[in-house]
């Protein structure tokens, strides 16, 4: 299953997210294994699967 946004992103902010990837800046998001779903989530946030984040539902 592809990550998806979960807003559509505005003209302005779409574009200039879409040069920063043009332009090789974009770093890409670390992410992590939930550790209670098992799925891949960006790190230092809640899970964007089931909501926990360090043990706790967020
Ligand atoms: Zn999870």
């Amino acid at each position: 299953m592809a990550p998806l946004p979960k807003r559509k992103l505005s003209k302005r902010r779409g574009r200039v997210r879409f040069n920063g990837q043009r332009n090789g800046l974009m770093v890409a998001t670390q992410t992590v294994v939930c550790p209670s779903c098992k799925k891949v989530t960006p790190a230092h946030r809640a899970c964007r699967y089931c909501g926990f984040y360090k043990g706790k539902k967020v």
